[in-house]
């Protein structure tokens, strides 16, 4: 069997209400949709979720040009796609950094294989560990007069930890909506706080003292990505527990903080692992480390959420914590898809969300069927598709 075509997709999805980070107000995800075609006719699907300059510095610009001049005419055309380790180890030695682009690949990949067996992906990364994974809920930054009632739907709706966004505007207001939120959600609710590694070493020691009678369950990524020995500076000198995400991308990172112990726990996405294969490695590394682990997303469709869905419960390490995988939920305004209905998404069959949990598809693949109307409805506007084959 061979790779015969690879198409990709810019869309825009736009979301019901504006996500707000900091130095970030989103109205629509910016993804790329990419198709991987064979000469027996199964085709696998993969969607890169939302693209941002600041988070992984990969755009749906970036990601087509890698794809559709590098990494389809070299890797791809003429493979056997079952070949997945072979294909990624390839990415990887010939193309650096672009783990969004390469994530996207190793999703078809696995799609595809999935299909071709005729399994749930679940199945090609060990089978299954838990039934569905446990999730926590993430508001977008705001005041407490915002902030306090989402969360308190949230955990009514069955979520078991609220995640704050910092940024909505001055770090003293940041601290207001975290004791405004503790104060109304009372003492027992697992509360966290993302930085987004939007505070400098100065701010952080302050802001954490602050901020430790709140006894969040974690502070993520306080300090800028390349900051890990100011990581480890700032964890010897505050009770809250810190975790990295932006600062742990590749193997190398997640070495470099557990050799200067600058975290107690981790933060992963498929895309900034670069794909389900890597990310396998990558829990293998936290578990070595006796490293708690939450996955996110991208923020993106029913199919961006897939991979991590499936790897979620099929990982025993990853099964066992708590994730906030809700791309779905945020771009349609949802708590749940199981009472509130399948929204118009890029996919049409989007996982169940239910009473605070994510249920893979069965598939076989990811089990997910293009809504290919409403991706002709909405590529990005002034960017085109490309196809190499
Ligand atoms: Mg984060």
């Amino acid at each position: 069997m061979k790779i015969t075509k690879v198409e990709a997709l810019p869309v825009t999805t736009p979301l019901q209400k504006p996500f707000v980070m900091p130095g970030t107000h989103i109205t629509g995800i910016d993804s790329v949709v990419v198709k991987v075609h064979t000469d027996e006719g199964y085709v696998g699907f993969a969607d890169s979720g939302d693209t941002s300059t600041w988070y992984r510095g990969e755009t749906q610009e970036s990601i087509i040009g890698m794809l559709c001049e590098h990494i389809a005419p070299r890797f791809l055309i003429g493979q056997d796609p079952r070949d997945i380790e072979k294909i990624v180890g390839w990415m990887d030695m010939f193309v650096r950094e672009n783990n969004q682009a390469k994530a996207t690949v190793d999703f078809a990949l696995h799609d595809l294989k999935g299909k071709l067996l005729d399994v749930p992906v679940y199945q090609l990364l060990g089978g299954r560990c838990a039934e569905a994974s446990v999730q926590g809920w993430v508001t977008s930054a705001g005041s407490p007069e915002q902030v306090v009632p989402e969360a308190l739907t949230a955990l009514e709706k069955g979520f078991c930890l609220i995640k704050l966004k910092t940024g909505h505007g001055s770090i003293d207001d940041d601290v207001a909506t975290v004791k405004a939120v503790r104060e109304a959600v009372g003492d027992d609710v697992r509360l966290t706080v993302d930085v987004n590694g939007f505070w400098n070493y100065d701010q952080a020691l302050k802001t954490l003292r602050k901020l430790d009678p709140y006894h969040l369950e974690c502070i993520e990524q306080p300090l800028p990505h390349w900051d890990i020995e100011g990581l480890a500076r700032l964890r010897d000198k505050v009770g809250t527990p810190i975790f990295a995400d932006e600062s742990a991308q590749e193997l190398h990172h997640l070495k470099e903080i557990i050799d200067r112990r600058a975290a107690d726990g981790l933060f992963i996405k498929m895309q900034k692992a670069g794909g389900l294969l890597k990310a396998q490695r990558w829990l293998t590394m936290a578990r070595l480390a006796d490293m708690p682990v939450m996955s996110g997303c991208m923020i993106g469709s029913g199919l961006e959420a897939s991979p991590s869905a499936h790897l979620m419960i099929a990982n025993q390490w990853a099964s066992q914590f708590t994730h906030e995988n809700l791309g779905p939920l945020i771009i349609h305004g949802q708590w749940d898809t199981d009472a509130e209905g399948t929204p118009d998404d890029i996919a049409r069959n989007v996982p169940v969300f239910s009473g605070g949990e994510l249920y893979p598809n069965e598939g076989p693949g990811f089990g997910i069927e293009l809504n290919e109307d409403f991706i002709a409805r909405n590529i990005t506007r002034d960017k085109t598709s490309r196809v190499v084959q």
